[in-house]
């Protein structure tokens, strides 16, 4: 008979485990038995299932680059021991984690499944059972030849299998929480669940380790009409920032601010990295198409393509090496972990 596939839950807390506070009315994390209590369907799959939880689970407003670690140290521990993985999170920040461990994570064969729910699992309407059960399902899914259909860091969420490192979070209230704006499906649950396989990322290579250094000297500028840049002067400052996402306007447009042009050249000449992304919801960067960022290819601003800000964030978080961040640009630019189409 062959053996059932197995499957490690990696707790880190969010709305799924919570609970509401009879006396001041808010939602706080509990343990993970309050979730397998809540849904005893997942003793009926065929799937062998443990579970780890962080020592004190957390809303993910408070995760940072050490739970990143966490989870990261986890799934590299247990890896050979289980065929896939779901991480429980809070879906406030779980792009940005799913997007982090994206990169983080080298070599990866095997499904990391984020999921979570925007009801707690013990209220009766709860979104929580069905993205748990399906997240599982697909976390254990292989092919005829016993390999994972699915070998990437994904988001499980309301029947949609997205890409961890190209989806974000769309609404605080409906079921549909998160989108991918310019990527496919990876799958979708219906009546059965169907695997896009042709969208999914393959990893040329075969070992996995995991990255543990992550560079908090990243900075993020919106612009908006009327912008004083000079404002933000103490960002683009080499002791304190290695590289900068800037959100432009449309396909990567920016005014033609000379107070900008030189806070921007002088950071870049001092070895600092601007990542030029949109703040459209959806489309791509295409710096130099319009007068309006032409100058930026003068001043060595790299375009970010349409990555989405979780992905750009994260990605330099991960790439971008302290001691010499103009050394990480051609991986930077790279395509590494499908986060990117245009490169
Ligand atoms: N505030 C919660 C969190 O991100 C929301 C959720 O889980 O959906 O932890």
């Amino acid at each position: 008979m062959k053996a059932k596939p197995k499957v490690l839950i990696i707790y880190t807390g969010g709305t799924i485990g919570m609970i509401k506070d009879p006396v001041t009315g808010t939602l706080s994390n509990v343990d993970f038995n309050l979730i397998s209590h809540h849904v005893p369907e997942i003793n009926r799959l065929n799937i062998e299932i443990d579970s780890v939880s962080f020592s004190e689970p957390v809303d993910s407003s408070e995760i940072s680059p050490d739970h990143w670690i966490e989870i990261a140290q986890t799934i590299d521990k247990n890896y050979t021991n289980y065929n896939g993985f779901v991480v429980l999170h809070g879906s406030d920040t779980m792009a940005f984690t799913a997007a982090a461990l994206s990169f983080m994570l080298d070599g990866l064969q095997k499904p990391v499944i984020f999921t979570g729910s925007q009801l707690p699992i013990g209220v009766i309407r709860t979104d929580g059972k069905e993205n748990l059960i399906t997240a599982l399902e697909i976390a254990a899914a292989t092919n005829d030849e016993g390999k994972s259909l699915v070998t990437e860091v994904a988001v499980y969420f309301d029947y949609k299998l997205l890409r961890g490192n190209r989806c974000t979070k769309d609404s605080a209230e409906h079921f549909e929480a998160f989108r991918s704006p310019n990527y496919p499906e990876l799958a979708s649950a219906g009546v059965h669940l169907q695997y896009f396989e042709d969208e999914m990322y393959r990893s040329p290579s075969k070992d996995l380790s995991y990255k543990s250094e992550i560079n908090s000297r990243i900075g993020l500028v919106k612009l908006y009409p009327g912008i004083p840049f000079g404002l933000y002067r103490h960002v683009f400052n080499r002791d304190t920032t290695d590289a900068v996402v800037l959100e432009t306007f449309g396909a990567g447009n920016a005014p033609k601010n000379p107070e900008m042009y030189a806070i921007l050249k002088s950071f870049i000449q001092d070895g600092g990295i601007v990542l030029n992304i949109t703040q459209c919801s959806s489309g791509s960067v295409q710096q130099g198409l319009y007068h309006t960022s032409s100058e930026f290819n003068k001043l060595g601003v790299i375009s970010g393509g349409d990555m989405t800000t979780e992905a750009a964030i994260t990605k330099l978080m991960v790439l971008v090496d302290a001691n010499n961040p103009s050394e990480s640009i051609e991986k930077i630019t790279e395509n590494l972990r499908g986060e990117r189409s245009d490169s």
